[in-house]
């Protein structure tokens, strides 16, 4: 996760180029096309970014091909590794597993699920059929049970820590489970707008934040690295 540059007088500078898994274009609800969210992020330090709109049935065949036709474009040519993926979002858990395997087919290389979240109304279940259905990330997990953890380390599924206001309230419930159980965390900024995205400043303090010791968003970062190799995005 570490990558060294050599500045003028030869003095190797380690920077931590940043991966953030869930961020939304205005496919959805974001402010930004996919390029201007890149290039933005790029310039913010980032060395690889999944954009993750909002889905559910009506708009899932809309948004996945497009993502990757604009990932494949970028990928060719800038230095930010762009990951096409999707955010499944109140999609009742019963309806999960099919949209999961819906959009791996359709292309989607990253599927994260809209967890239990405290500050809207999720529908209960919703992050165990992430989980059942093999998700990569559920997002804002919010009151996390204990079994989900567990089932989260065995399945290799992630756990978020969110940047997002609001979201972010469990966090600290979240990194203390997972702690617990084993789970594997990731962090992530949810952002939909300039402003909202990870900054090599900021992000491990938001770690720290949760409780845990000062060193541990480096880990995240290497978690992020482990699933982007597993999705074959190796850094
Ligand atoms: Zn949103
Ligand atoms: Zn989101």
């Amino acid at each position: 996760m570490l990558r060294g540059r050599t500045e003028p007088l030869g003095i190797l500078v380690l920077s931590a180029l940043i991966i953030d898994l869930h961020t939304h274009s205005f496919f959805s609800d974001g402010a930004l096309i996919p390029s201007e969210l890149v290039r933005r992020v790029g310039a913010a330090g980032y060395a690889a970014v999944a954009i993750t709109d909002h889905a559910d049935s009506s708009n899932l065949d809309h948004l996945v091909p497009r993502m990757v036709r604009v990932a494949n474009d970028l990928n060719t040519v800038q230095s930010v590794r762009v990951i096409p993926g999707v955010e499944l979002t109140h999609v009742p858990p019963e309806l999960i597993p099919a949209l999961v395997k819906k959009a791996r087919d359709l292309g989607a290389r990253l599927v994260v699920i809209h967890g239990e979240t405290i500050v809207e109304p999720v529908a209960p279940g919703t992050n165990r059929a992430g989980l059942d259905a093999g998700a990569d990330i559920i997002a804002h997990p919010g009151l996390l049970s204990v079994e989900d953890a567990r089932l989260a380390a065995e399945r290799g599924s992630f756990m978020e820590l969110s940047a997002r206001k609001g979201h972010s309230l469990t966090n600290g419930h979240v990194a203390k489970l997972a702690l617990e159980t084993g789970a594997s965390m990731v962090l992530n900024s949810d952002g939909h707008a300039p402003g909202d995205f990870l900054s090599e400043a900021l992000a491990p303090k938001i770690v720290q934040g949760a409780g845990l010791p000062p060193d541990a968003f480096v880990q995240l970062q290497s978690n992020a690295r482990k699933l982007l190799d597993r999705l074959g995005y190796a850094l």
